[in-house]
């Protein structure tokens, strides 16, 4: 077996979507980290934007940023390993809503320990595309 070299943002497409949906990340949110699709609904967005968190593709996390919030770059920490989404809530943020806000609880593992980030994050819905605005830290 010779080695590949692997970019960080690959990820198998065949595999399960991280973002917990029952398709697979190519079909998924993969997708929308090509470029070839856009969410349609603020829930999507936020799902793949979870799933950009798990396969490091930070360009895609910071497409979908609202301009007015963008952070100029982004780094992303590998060993901060992302392991599943519950989406508790979502407010508005259809395709008929230019705003919407989503509650979720991302969990994950760093430095061998377990936690979770419950947060309620805004999108906004521009031209017909959903970004994300901020998020507000819901504690625990
Ligand atoms: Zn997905």
């Amino acid at each position: 077996m010779s080695k590949m070299p692997r970019s960080r943002t690959k990820f198998d497409s065949a595999a399960p979507c991280p973002c917990g949906r029952a398709q697979s990340y190519g079909d998924c949110c993969g997708r929308f980290h090509r470029g070839e699709a856009a969410a349609t609904t603020a829930e999507r967005l936020m799902r793949s934007r979870y799933s950009a968190f798990v396969v490091l593709d930070a360009d895609y996390l910071l497409r979908t940023w609202h301009p007015a919030t963008r952070p100029g770059t982004l780094g992303l920490d590998p060993t901060h390993r992302w392991t599943g989404l519950d989406i508790l809530t979502t407010t508005d943020g259809s395709a008929f809503h230019q705003a919407g806000t989503v509650e979720f609880r991302a969990h994950y593992v760093h430095e061998g320990k377990r936690g979770s980030q419950h947060e309620v994050s805004r999108f906004l819905r521009d031209d017909g595309r959903w970004s994300y605005l901020d998020g507000q830290n819901s504690g625990n």
